[in-house]
């Protein structure tokens, strides 16, 4: 017998696929903090299930905060032609709606426009509070208990999870050197993708840049350990898995590389899977331009990485 499932249940299976993690919880967060033009996010994590993204973002108007954490309710696109052209990070409101299902969230938060801030609690996906408070601006994101009500979700997850949660922040730092970010105690002062790398991986690493228009490819060999292997693939500054490409640079024996592409919007479809880590480019041109400016750059394929130099 077929029976429609209760309500609850159908929003517990959904929230399964963006809130599956607590990394993928924080990269939802800093996402937000992102698209709302945050040039400082804090991230404190007090263990894998409860922490929180501060931000000096444009904030959330107090009407709408009831909204942000409904299902399908989003200030990013209108309508479906704009999913043609994607340009933020979120459109499909779906996170802060999921994360309130499977924890005690908070959101606190002051719109650049308005003099009074505004706080919302949600817990299990009932909301216990909404009310004006005092704030001085941006967005702080609380997320407590998390998966505190499916036991088996939370179990999945071990001590492993905290250094997770730190590369999380630092994949986005990689991409955004523009922003501070702050990870506990430690700070990565804005800057330039240069000074970025520098603060993330050493003084001592030298990385090899080959570039064109839309392709930004840095490698180096400096890292033969297989477990400290370097592979960022950034679409239009969004950490992404492309096959395509990983198996280009496999081929062309490019193993430690951070490479940046930037398309147009309407050249990539990032509306693949919920967790948009996977998209398509629409334009196969892009794998041609990666393997010509490598070709250019060092000679291929004896030894890869024959110059290395300081950028
Ligand atoms: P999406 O990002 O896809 O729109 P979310 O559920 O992540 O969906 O967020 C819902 C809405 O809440 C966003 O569209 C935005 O208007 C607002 N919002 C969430 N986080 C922030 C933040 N840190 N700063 C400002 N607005 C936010
Ligand atoms: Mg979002």
């Amino acid at each position: 017998m077929i029976k429609r499932l209760p309500e609850e249940v159908v929003l517990k299976i959904a929230s399964g696929q963006i809130a599956s993690s607590p990394s993928a919880v924080l990269k939802e967060l800093i996402e937000n903090a992102l698209d709302a033009g945050a040039t400082e996010v804090t991230v404190k994590i007090d263990d894998p299930f409860n922490f929180r993204v501060i931000d000096n973002g444009i904030g959330i108007p107090y009407k709408d905060l009831p909204l942000a954490v409904e299902r399908f309710a989003t200030s990013k696109i209108e309508k479906a032609e704009d999913l043609e052209r994607i340009k933020t990070y979120g459109f499909r409101g779906e996170a802060l709606h999921a994360i309130s299902q499977v924890s005690h969230l908070q959101i606190k938060s002051r719109y650049r426009n308005e003099n009074i801030g505004g706080k919302i609690e949600v817990k299990g996906g009932k909301v216990l509070s909404l009310s004006p408070i005092p704030f001085s601006g941006g967005t702080t994101v609380i997320v407590n208990s998390l998966f505190f009500n499916t036991p088996v979700r939370k179990k999945t997850f071990d001590g492993r999870e905290k250094k997770r949660l730190i590369q999380t922040v630092k994949t986005f730092a990689l991409c955004h050197p523009e922003v501070t970010f702050r990870i506990d105690a430690e700070t990565l002062p804005a800057t330039s993708l240069k000074e970025r790398i520098r603060q993330l991986f050493g003084e001592s690493i030298h990385f090899n840049y080959a570039t064109s228009e839309r392709v930004k490819l840095l490698f180096t060999s400096a890292f033969d350990d297989e477990r400290k292997k370097v592979s960022y693939i950034f679409v239009n500054r969004r950490a992404v898995t492309v096959s395509e490409i990983e198996k280009l640079l496999e081929e062309l024996r490019v193993k430690n590389y951070i490479l940046f592409i930037d398309l147009p919007p309407q050249e990539v479809d990032v509306n693949v899977t919920p967790s948009k880590e996977r998209v398509f480019l629409k334009d196969k041109k892009v794998l041609k331009e990666i393997e010509e400016i490598l070709k250019s750059n060092v000679s291929l394929p004896s030894i890869p990485f024959i110059r290395e130099k300081r950028e």
